[in-house]
């Protein structure tokens, strides 16, 4: 079909040429008049925007949630009650590489949610991990800068990784999840997500409830070998990305289900393990899933910069019904991540339309870079003149009590919260004996791969502490030759 279409200026005004540039005469110089010209230059130089600190790497789709089942015992939000349909966004990415990095690195992957709710945006932004490294955001910065590069060489460097991760044994759980079978996905479309975060809904009777979101693959759990991935990671780069964005051109239309572990409020007080923190699961059989609904992605982006590159999800896009927790991971991220684009995307990253709410927005932000939205009087609250008023009735927030001295200090220690039993657990009774064979050999490789003593000794240590046949068999590995 030809295009008929003339080709015009950023201001709609028609170009004389596609091909030309304005020039005295056929050979002769070019003229800086040839505005065209410089808006294509100039506009080409600031193509690229500042990638995202960790998760730089990633691509995802439109689609649409909808609920299955009647969770409204346990929380008011009009996305979760039964028969709902919500559109929406998801973005899966790797955490350490940079924009162009390979996709089957072993790494977490990012599982990011945008929920177009008729009571705002609602973001879910989770892994496809139910756990974490850390527990504290202290540590945050530090953890992702010893996973990217180092200063003097610009590498990426095991050793660092290695002394980081063996002087934080929190890490433990996290590291033995990672080094297993599902530390590289076949595809985006065969991992679960989940919020990893304890995070909390209450009901229409403002009864509140600890939850833990499970998004599990319809596809089913399918993984690549190290081989696999390193062959991938050479040959081709993007192969994840091209797997959704093919699977969904071809009407292949990947799906999730929704499953919640819930909590009564109370239980946490006594619980055996701290229900906040980040680096333990919530065993099944205490908090067995509950069915929710079924996300289906449906829809590619049509332009990658404006509707995926430019998508911004922060875990504080809570809506009615839903909310924190104290996990102090959790909390930070509130912080965090609205700070993360305001400095990657400007003040104003919430008009962008891929980010913004499909209701009506009133809030009294107004100005700063990039604001696209008009804004109207008044411009402060209180007032008399018909502006904006908040109504608590609305917004059925989840708080909780909380009391005590400011202090600097972990997590008040129960029964079962230490570091390696959980990690143990996964490596004797989840992992079957050719997945354990895998995860030796995981790890020897990448122990083998520029670790130097005395972090060798201390990781053959930490793997001892996880389970000590499987720390035995690694440090043989890595003694025999890796
Ligand atoms: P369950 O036997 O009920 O759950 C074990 C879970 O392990 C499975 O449901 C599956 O999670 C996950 N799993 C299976 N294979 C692998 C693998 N190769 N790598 C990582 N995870 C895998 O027991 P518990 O709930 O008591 O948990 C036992 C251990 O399982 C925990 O210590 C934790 O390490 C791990 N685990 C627990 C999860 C939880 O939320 N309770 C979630 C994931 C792992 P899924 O169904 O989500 O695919």
């Amino acid at each position: 079909m030809t295009d008929t279409r003339p080709t015009t200026t950023d201001s709609g005004i028609p170009v004389a040429s596609d091909e030309h540039s304005l020039t005295v005469g056929p050979d002769g110089p070019i003229l800086l008049n040839d505005h065209y010209l410089i808006e294509q230059m100039a506009n080409f130089n600031r193509e690229r925007i500042p990638e995202r600190q960790p998760h730089a790497k990633g691509g995802g789709a439109f689609g649409h949630f909808e609920v299955t089942n009647d969770v409204s015992a346990y929380t008011s939000a009009s996305v979760f009650q039964p028969g709902a349909k919500t559109e929406m966004l998801a973005r899966f990415s790797t955490v350490a590489g940079e924009r162009g990095s390979p996709d089957t690195w072993r790494d977490p992957r990012g599982f990011a949610l945008k929920f177009y709710t008729d009571e705002g945006n609602l973001d879910i932004v989770g892994n496809n991990v139910p756990i974490f490294f850390i527990r504290d955001p202290l540590k945050f910065q530090h953890f992702i800068r010893s996973q990217k590069r180092r200063a003097a060489n610009n590498l990426r460097d095991h050793d660092m990784q290695w002394d980081f991760w063996t002087l934080v044994p929190e890490s433990a759980h996290m590291l033995s999840w990672l080094m297993g079978d599902r530390g590289i996905p076949k595809t985006w479309r065969h991992m679960n997500g989940y919020s990893s975060h304890t995070y909390s809904w209450v009901n229409a009777s403002g009864e509140l409830f600890w939850v833990k979101y499970h998004f599990k693959t319809d596809q089913g759990i399918e993984f690549l070998t190290q081989e696999e991935g390193d062959e991938l990671a050479g040959a081709d780069g993007d192969y994840h990305q091209r797997d959704l964005y093919d699977a969904i051109e071809a009407g292949n239309h990947p799906s999730w289900t929704l499953k919640m572990q819930i909590m009564p409020f109370e239980d946490a007080k006594t619980y055996r393990i701290n229900p906040f923190d980040l680096t333990k699961v919530w065993p099944h059989g205490d908090y067995p899933l509950i069915d929710v609904g079924t996300m289906t992605l449906d829809r590619n982006v049509t332009d990658y910069h404006t509707e995926m590159e430019q998508a911004a999800f922060e875990p504080n896009n809570i809506v009615p019904g839903t909310g924190l927790s104290p996990d102090k991971m959790l909390l930070a991220r509130g912080f965090s991540y609205a700070d993360a684009h305001r400095a990657r995307l400007g003040v104003n990253y919430k008009q962008i339309p891929v980010n913004s709410a499909k209701v009506e927005v009133h809030s009294y932000s107004k100005d700063g870079v990039g604001r696209t939205v008009n804004v109207s009087d008044p411009v402060y609250a209180p007032n008399s003149y018909g502006g904006p008023k908040a109504d608590p009735a609305k917004t059925n927030e989840a708080l909780w009590y909380s009391d005590g001295e400011m202090v600097r200090q972990a997590y008040t220690l129960r029964e079962e919260d230490d570091d390696w039993g959980q990690a143990g657990k996964m490596v004797r009774e989840v992992l079957d004996d050719a997945a354990r064979e895998r995860l030796v050999g995981n790890v020897a490789g990448h122990l083998s791969d520029g670790v130097s003593e005395p972090i060798l000794a201390r990781a053959f240590e930490y793997w001892k502490n996880i389970d000590k046949e499987i720390g035995d068999r690694i440090e043989q590995a890595v003694r025999n030759g890796g």
